[in-house]
């Protein structure tokens, strides 16, 4: 027997996913509340990169001809050696725009943020620093304790609570004495051999004339590599990554302050970041930034609780930096699910647990070998970057005299076979928004 209460979700989380959720409901008529633990859309001085197919989704959703409007798209990468010499020129932004007619473009993970909470009409459903502490089920739908103590009752709990997720750990608990393994697998999801110093900084006129606009700069080095950009505004992105001692593992890894920033900029950040400029000046005139390890990994079992509770984005998948794809993949989960579950309350309005968990099943089956593909390229592609083993300096060394692959092949064989809102009319069919440039 079905449940009599109208379809609600409840959102956990209110990141790329959470948001890119809210916003798909919307479209959908589709009731949700969003509880954030803390501010929406915080200032970190992170940046993303947003590649065509989240474009072609952001555009179904309203939002990326703001997107574009505001930040220039890219155009190069450039592999440059650890003094700065370029080895490599790849048009590859450039040519995937010309492709799918949606640019690849990076920008403050704060902009991206503010516009996807902006573009939500009833702002009264996102909940900040309103946390998720628990959750009960029933037959008829989820109950969820806040952290203001407040129960808020709907049909299902999407968890888009990130890397450290609390509903992952719930779903832990629960299964701890059943099935041990599993209980396991969602407390230990992920490793982390590497982290990252980022940040945010102006660029200096005299130093602008030398990096380019539209160019993603990759920098390989011996166990470090870095990634720059000059973004909108007289910004540069910037990323320097460091190996790690020893390899963590999720939840047991560092925490990094302010001055153990400091102190690995102090001791890496000699290295070239871009024409102009080494990380060390980008880390000492940053507008902010931090240090973070960089957990990576897909989440072993069903990312279901076997009933109304689900887990998306960086909960069940987590990506390095390296490949520019952890928040676009998380985006095309939303679209996965989102998909699912819009055919199934359209068809059934009030489902019964089972339809729902089998809906939740189809999202993981279509979402998975997409992150595995995102898992496995970044996890080479750091590790390449960063010269990690005696073969992948030799290939290294062998790029700078024979090109290894085309990079707009290998972009456009993952772009390709992306999702896109099924519920709404293509653009690329229609042309209903595409954006000018
Ligand atoms: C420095 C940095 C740079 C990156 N750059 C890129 C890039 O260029 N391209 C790219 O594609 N990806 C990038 N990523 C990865 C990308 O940002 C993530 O994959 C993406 O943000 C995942 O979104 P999410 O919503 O799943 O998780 P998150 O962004 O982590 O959001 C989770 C949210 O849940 C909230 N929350 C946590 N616990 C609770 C709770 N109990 N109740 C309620 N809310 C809760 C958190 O406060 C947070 O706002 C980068 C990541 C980092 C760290």
């Amino acid at each position: 027997m079905g449940n009599l209460e109208p379809f609600k979700v409840i959102i956990a989380g209110g990141g790329v996913a959470g948001l890119a959720l809210a916003n798909t409901l919307q479209k959908a008529d589709i009731d949700f509340v969003v509880l954030e633990n803390r501010d929406v859309a915080p200032k970190i001085g992170a940046s993303i990169c947003l590649i065509s197919n989240t474009g072609k989704i952001f555009d179904q959703l309203g939002v990326w001809k703001t997107i574009c409007a505001l930040n220039p798209p890219l155009t190069n990468r450039y592999h440059v050696d650890e003094r700065g010499r370029l080895f490599d020129d790849s048009p590859m932004f450039r040519e995937a725009m010309e492709q799918t007619g949606r640019p690849i473009l990076f920008m403050e993970r704060h902009f991206c943020l503010k516009t996807l909470y902006d573009n939500i009409e009833d702002q009264s459903k996102v909940r900040e620093n309103t946390g998720v502490v628990s959750f009960s089920e029933d037959e008829g739908g989820v109950t969820v304790l806040t952290s203001s103590g407040e129960n808020i009752r709907g049909s299902i709990l999407v968890a888009a609570d990130g890397v450290h997720s609390t509903i992952r750990r719930l779903i832990a608990e629960s299964v701890a004495e059943s099935d041990p393994e599993r209980s396991q697998n969602l407390i230990r999801p992920y490793t982390s051999s590497y982290r990252t110093v980022f940040g945010t900084s102006p660029s200096r006129p005299e130093a602008d004339a030398q990096a380019s606009d539209g160019v993603v700069y990759h920098v390989y080095s011996r166990n470090r590599s870095g990634i720059t950009t000059p973004g909108p505004k007289g910004l540069i992105f910037w990323f320097l990554f460091i190996k790690e001692e020893t390899t963590y593992t999720t939840p047991d890894v560092p925490r990094y302050t302010e001055s153990d920033a400091a102190a690995s900029v102090e001791k890496y950040g000699d290295l070239t970041a871009c024409p102009g400029y080494l990380f060390r000046d980008l880390w000492n005139t940053r507008v902010k930034g931090g240090m973070v390890t960089l957990e990576e990994g897909v989440v072993r079992g069903a990312w279901n609780n076997g009933g109304r509770v689900v887990l998306v984005g960086d909960a069940t998948c987590k990506t390095t930096i390296n490949g520019g794809i952890g928040g676009n993949l998380a985006v095309e989960g939303i679209c996965n699910l989102a998909n699912e579950l819009v055919s199934l309350v359209r068809g059934t309005p009030t489902p019964t647990t089972q339809n729902i968990t089998d809906s939740f099943e189809r999202y993981e089956q279509k979402q998975r070998p997409r992150a595995e593909i995102a898992y496995m390229s970044s996890n080479m592609a750091t590790r390449y970057e960063a010269m990690d083993t005696p073969w992948l300096r030799f290939l290294r060394w062998l790029s700078s005299w024979i090109r290894l692959g085309s990079e707009t092949k290998a972009i456009m064989g993952y772009m390709g076979p992306a999702p896109f809102l099924n519920f709404l009319p293509d653009p690329d069919v229609d042309g209903a928004s595409l954006p000018s440039n």
